[in-house]
């Protein structure tokens, strides 16, 4: 039983530092070939547990070794991966990554055995959600079951965060009831169905997710800081200024991040201030996994405190 129970992807990202992306039929000569743990199931899961959540993930991969290595991972950062099941006709789900030496990337990801996640694992995941407790959820595995751990955990009495990453086009009906939703804009557009490129748009964005009934609605809008509507109050939350890097796994330090803070019994603001430190810190870092913010980290970078001394 855990306070905050992670249902989502794990993959393993092979990444190629290449000088330019190969068009169609050509072949380019890369640097070594990087293996890392991603997924954003798993990222989310460990910038949780990084800021003192206590995280049971629950998921799919391959009886190989890179599910391995992606458990292990879960297990150096605390993440109880118990739930983490193997499944033997599927591979670990995989991300190719080709950066150019310009950052332009493109990215192939094979989900493997992340779409082999269904109602078992559903079951698994709200019986060990604690009473009140967090069910974190993104779009990185099938539908069914997301829209079945929604229904699943809210009726056992549980919280549902749901980030809605990647985008796409969800029923807004299945935001009802939902503790927080966390999209960014691109995601947010796909939700609605209308463009989302301003804070403007953002914050009526944020305010359109919580009339379809999420409790906490988030746009998150990278460096300008993110868009809040909860409570009938909207506001604009301000980023921490940095020198970012490499935005990748910014938006999965943000939503793990709120995770912990609102499952730490932090107020709204209180963990929307967490969160966006948590993705600024991210960002100037390289790396998914890796570049995942620690309290110390954001108390250095940014004075923040996190146990806050009073929530
Ligand atoms: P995603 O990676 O999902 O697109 P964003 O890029 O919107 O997510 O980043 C999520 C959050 O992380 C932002 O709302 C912001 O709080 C923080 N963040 C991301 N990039 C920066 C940055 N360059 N400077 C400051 N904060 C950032």
């Amino acid at each position: 039983m855990a306070p905050i129970v992670v249902l989502g992807s794990l993959n393993v990202d092979f990444v190629a530092r290449v000088p330019v992306l190969p068009g169609p039929g050509e072949t380019v000569l890369g640097g070594d070939l990087g293996t890392f743990a991603g997924g954003k199931g798993a990222n989310q899961a460990v910038a949780a547990a990084r800021l003192g959540g206590r995280v049971a993930m629950v998921g799919c991969v391959g009886a190989d070794a890179h599910g391995d290595l992606l458990v292990r991972r879960l297990e150096l950062d605390g993440v109880d991966a118990g739930g983490v099941r193997r499944d033997p006709d599927a591979p670990t789900g995989a991300a190719l990554i080709m950066v150019a030496a310009g950052g332009e990337n493109v990215i192939a990801v094979t989900p493997g055995a992340n779409a082999r996640v269904g109602a078992r694992d559903v079951r698994r995941a709200v019986a060990a959600l604690d009473a009140g407790g967090l069910l974190l959820l993104q779009l990185e595995v099938p539908l069914a079951a997301v829209e079945q751990a929604i229904r699943e955990a809210r009726a056992a009495g549980g919280r549902v965060l749901l980030n809605t990453a990647p985008a796409a086009r969800l029923d807004l009906d299945r935001l009802a009831g939902l503790e927080a939703v966390v999209a960014n804009e691109s995601e947010a557009a796909a939700l609605l169905g209308r463009p989302v490129a301003s804070a403007a748009e953002a914050l009526e964005a944020a305010a359109a997710i919580a009339a379809a009934g999420a409790r906490l609605a988030v746009v998150t809008l990278g460096a300008a800081g993110a868009a809040v509507h909860a409570a009938g109050r909207s506001w604009l939350a301000e980023p921490f200024p940095v020198t970012a890097l490499d935005s990748t796994a910014a938006g999965d330090a943000f939503v793990g991040a709120l995770a912990a803070g609102l499952a730490g019994g932090a107020q709204d603001a209180a963990a929307v201030r967490l969160a966006s430190a948590a993705g600024a810190a991210a960002a100037t870092r390289a790396g998914a996994q890796e570049s995942l913010p620690r309290a110390a980290d954001l108390r250095r970078l940014f004075d923040v405190e996190w146990p806050a001394a009073a929530v």
